[in-house]
């Protein structure tokens, strides 16, 4: 969808406590040219994202997305975002989303120019695709090798796993490869056989009546939508939780979802050869908790 607004953001320090940052935020022409061409953004996807989903005008689950956008930086050796700041550009934002239905804030914040005296970071919004369909009628998906292992993260933490970076080409990628095979989407799994999460969403299955998402341990993103869920199955008195989840656990599992910020609940309709039964009420009942206001 096309952008309806873009604010430039000057970062300031973590430690900069000042109640007003609206001295550091340039509202610029969302279709116009504004990069730089040494951006190492560009150059080398060097620097991390977040995409809020907004409802009815109101960004969902900002804390959440602030703090995990502090952990990428983290990873990335990026300074540490000034999260009150960020927090005041969403609200803008969100004034230029959709007020109405569904929309989309970005954030991002890139290692900047090669040499250039500071990070560039700016946030932008726009109107989401309309995803109905999707919640409704559900997604196939096949597995695929995402070639490390499940202690690869741990071994190598220069590989960014955890993070949350603007090198989505091979996520990307693997979509395509998804689609060759004649399916709506991906899981990745590790090369030793454990699930780890879709190439834009988190991945949860429900065993046993209990509701699971393979840990966070440094090789996937911990969902915000997942936390969000999970916090509302356990009100309505489900179990959920965290586990190192085999390959051969999908099957045994009876239902599962891919769930994001922005497309909310998907029902999978199969993983490879197992098929799975929609759970209509209950996939329902879940986009209708992802589509009220959350904070
Ligand atoms: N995992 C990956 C790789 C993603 O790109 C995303 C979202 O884009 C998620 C998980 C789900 O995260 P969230 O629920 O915060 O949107």
């Amino acid at each position: 969808m096309a952008l309806r607004f873009a604010l430039v953001i000057e970062p300031v320090g973590s430690d900069d406590s000042r109640s007003d940052f609206a001295d550091t935020f340039r509202t610029i022409d969302p279709s116009a040219p504004a990069l730089s061409v040494g951006e190492l953004s560009t150059q080398r996807g060097d620097g991390i994202f977040e995409s809020i989903g907004v409802v009815d005008g109101h960004p969902q689950e900002t804390q959440a997305h602030l703090e995990r956008l502090a952990h990428s930086a983290e990873i990335c050796d990026l300074p540490a975002p000034n999260l009150e700041q960020w927090r005041q550009a969403v609200t803008i934002a969100a004034g230029h989303a959709p007020q109405q239905g569904e929309g989309v804030i970005k954030l991002i914040l890139s290692r900047g120019v090669e040499h250039g005296p500071a990070p560039t970071a700016w946030v932008t919004a726009a109107g989401a695709a309309d995803n109905t369909a999707v919640r409704e009628q559900g997604v196939r998906v096949v597995t695929l090798d995402r070639g490390y292992g499940i202690d690869t993260p741990a071994s190598a933490p220069w590989l960014l796993l955890g993070a949350k970076t603007l090198s989505y080409a091979v996520n990307m990628a693997a979509l395509r490869e998804a689609r060759r095979r004649g399916a709506d989407d991906a899981i990745f799994v590790t090369s030793d056989g454990f699930v780890l999460e879709a190439p834009t969403a988190s991945l949860i299955v429900r065993i046993d009546g209990r509701f699971v998402t393979p840990a966070p341990n440094g090789g996937i993103l911990h969902g915000t939508t997942q936390l969000s869920l999970f916090s509302h199955l356990e009100s309505e008195g489900f179990e959920t939780g965290y586990a190192t989840l085999p390959t051969t656990a999908l099957r045994d599992a009876d239902a599962a979802w891919l769930v994001s910020s922005v497309r909310l609940a998907a029902p999978i309709t199969a993983i490879d050869d197992v098929v799975f039964r929609v759970d209509a009420g209950l996939t329902a009942s879940m986009n209708r908790y992802l589509l009220s206001p959350r904070d």
